[in-house]
């Protein structure tokens, strides 16, 4: 039988929704919640996420707005904005869009963000909320995979857990919030033996890699929940055909588009799983919706009104 399919885009939706009433709420009491985004020079990848967030955040009512510095700005200069959007009242969120350019300290920037601030819960400070169960802002695109498991109706307690993939930004996040809702947790990564036996064992499975199609059938109980969170651009024909042999939509953008967007999940794993989430319009939509309810959320508790 073929995998429920786990519609990101309709979820991510619900959560807008959600949040923008949240917002017209806070507005009865004064309160409007801002985030301030740091896009640093023009990449085009950065530049298209950082528009669907403005546009996101307006959408919703919250106040945003934009601070652009071109690729050559110092650390020094950068931690003066951090600073500066740190001590303004009506900024909630401030989120510094990644990779920042080579010369610039990365991590000493995103140090500098107040953890009250820190809407991608990226500060040492919210890890450490996180990882001893403390209420703080937690990373959007984790946040968002376990509402998909909770808005699916998907249980997590007493559940096999896998997680290929170890990042500080996706994989050991995603593993800390199964294992706070009680799963039993398995991290892999690019050292882990016998991969797909592993992988296997998981009632749930989270994949979290960066490798086009890399998660075969071999790797998938029957009936399990499958998560794909990797976004892979595929330009290279044989690639193509070894993910999307047969799929005649897909044929069609990448000949109009000369390149297609994979997960890290390959197709044919939808006739294992029980249920799966698509790319694009899986996890990918979620990502931004967390961080609309994060900003919120980060406004709520600066003012004491988060319960
Ligand atoms: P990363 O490169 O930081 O981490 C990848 C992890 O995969 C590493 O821990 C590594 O050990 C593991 N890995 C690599 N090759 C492996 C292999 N052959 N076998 C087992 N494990 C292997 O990547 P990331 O930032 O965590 O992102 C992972 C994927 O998720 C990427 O495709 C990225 O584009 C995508 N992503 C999507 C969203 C979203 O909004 N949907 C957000 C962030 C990242």
């Amino acid at each position: 039988m073929a995998a429920r399919i786990l519609d990101g885009t309709k979820l991510a939706s619900e959560i807008r929704t959600e949040v923008a009433a949240q917002v017209k709420t806070l507005a009865l009491s004064g309160v409007r919640p801002g985030l301030a985004v740091v896009l640093v020079g023009h990449s085009p990848a950065s530049e298209v996420y950082v528009r669907g967030k403005v546009k996101s955040s307006q959408e919703v009512g919250l106040y945003s707005e934009q601070h652009t510095p071109a690729d050559t700005v110092t650390t020094e200069e950068l931690l003066e904005l951090i600073a500066d959007l740190n001590r303004r009242d009506e900024v909630d969120g401030i989120l510094v869009q990644l990779p920042l350019p080579e010369h610039v300290d990365a991590k000493r920037v995103l140090l500098a963000v107040d953890p009250a601030k820190d809407v991608d819960g990226f500060h040492p400070v919210n890890v450490g909320y996180l990882s001893t169960q403390r209420p703080g802002l937690v990373p959007c695109t984790p946040a968002g995979v376990m509402e998909i498991l909770r808005r699916s109706g998907i249980p997590v307690a007493g559940q096999e857990a896998v997680v290929i993939g170890r990042s500080d930004i996706v994989g050991k996040p995603v593993a800390m919030l199964l294992l706070n809702q009680n799963a039993t947790v398995t991290v892999c990564h690019s050292k882990t033996r016998d991969l797909p036996e592993v992988c296997r064992r998981a009632d749930i499975l989270v994949a979290a890699i960066g490798r086009a199609g890399m998660v075969t059938r071999e790797f998938v109980k029957p009936g399990a929940t499958v998560i794909d969170v990797g976004i892979n651009k595929i330009t290279d024909r044989k690639e193509f055909d070894r993910v999307f042999a047969g799929n005649k939509k897909r044929e069609e953008t990448f000949a109009a588009k000369g390149s297609t967007l994979v997960g890290d999940v390959h197709p044919e794993v939808a006739e294992v799983a029980g249920a799966i989430t698509p790319v694009p319009g899986g996890v990918g939509p979620l990502t931004i919706a967390m961080l609309m309810s994060n900003t919120v959320k980060a406004a709520m508790m600066r003012r004491g009104l988060y319960r």
